[in-house]
């Protein structure tokens, strides 16, 4: 095999909770990860120009060790004395700096292909091993499906596939640093948190209704107080028939979740005409 193409599927955050700063200055999280039907494909060549090509459809993203595609596969082929060369085509349509995990969803897909391609004969258990030293989300994105996050997002405990609904993405244009957002969380304020056992319990239950009034992301208390247009949004899903809407991860990305397909279509049809320009999408859980 000289070529392979892998799909890297986005996620959304069910529920979102910060449980401490550590001492090394991380933030331990408890978080329902859930991938959605939403792609960047990657396509992998070997090549007979040593090293590692990267091309992107998007100017702006870096092609050298700055994306963490590449760095993804140079730890696999350092680690394997790889020598061949390899060309790497990412088609990237999961928005960027979204809380959709796009980076890290990108290097899990690029280290199972090249497992694939170089026949390392890797198990997903050692995969996630070596991903989670580029970061946190990685091994969840080797995973995949319904899973609670716990750690600083390296500790998986696969959950019951969630209830079958339909998503409405909306990423409004403008950025939020994940570090903005943890620098002003202000964990001593918040007495009450988000319930992600219940939101387990709802899970292992299918009770989709029930799920939806459980979701909460505790970051929406940075996030929204900077940016009240992520408050608009759910709003406008929740006024045309979401059962639930919420950001993922540390925004500004707003999902509602839906029953029912139309309903879902003509809610994103709102979304669209609001006033400030968002990337609006309709899709479903990837299982
Ligand atoms: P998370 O949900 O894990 O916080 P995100 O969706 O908010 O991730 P990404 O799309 O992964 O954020 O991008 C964050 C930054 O990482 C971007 O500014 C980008 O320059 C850099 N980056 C490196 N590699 C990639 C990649 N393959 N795809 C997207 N961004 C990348």
């Amino acid at each position: 095999m000289d070529s392979t193409w892998i799909n890297a599927p986005a996620k959304i955050n069910l529920g979102l909770d910060v449980i401490r700063k550590r001492e090394d200055g991380y933030h331990e999280v408890k978080m329902i990860m859930q991938s959605i039907r939403l792609f960047d494909r990657l396509t992998l060549t070997k090549s007979k120009t040593p090293g590692i090509h990267l091309t992107t459809n998007l100017n702006f993203l870096p092609v050298n060790e700055d994306n963490l595609v590449y760095q993804s596969a140079k730890l696999l082929m350092d680690e394997f004395g790889i020598t061949d060369g390899l060309d790497i085509h990412l088609d990237k349509r999961i928005p960027v700096a979204a809380g959709m995990a796009g980076g890290s969803t990108d290097a899990a897909s690029c280290m199972i292909a090249i497992n694939r391609l170089f026949g390392l004969r890797l198990s997903a258990k050692k995969l996630m091993k070596r991903g989670v030293r580029l970061g946190a989300d990685i091994p969840y994105c080797i995973m995949k499906g319904t899973a609670l996050s716990e750690g600083i997002g390296e500790l998986l405990t696969p959950l019951p596939n969630a209830p079958d609904c339909f998503v409405l993405i909306a990423k409004p244009v403008f950025h939020i640093s994940t570090k903005f957002v943890y620098s002003n969380l202000k964990l001593d304020e918040h007495t009450v948190h988000p319930d992600i056992d219940a939101m387990i319990d709802c899970i292992r239950e299918n009770d989709l209704h029930r799920m939806c009034k459980n979701m909460e992301n505790l970051l929406e208390t940075v996030t929204i107080p900077a940016h009240p247009e992520i408050e608009t949004i759910k709003k406008t899903m929740l006024e045309h028939g979401a059962l639930g809407s919420l950001m993922s991860g540390s925004g500004p990305t707003v999902f509602g979740i839906f029953d029912d397909a139309d309903k879902a279509k003509a809610a994103k049809e709102v979304c669209r005409r609001l006033p400030y320009r968002c990337f609006v999408f309709v899709t479903d859980l990837y299982r």
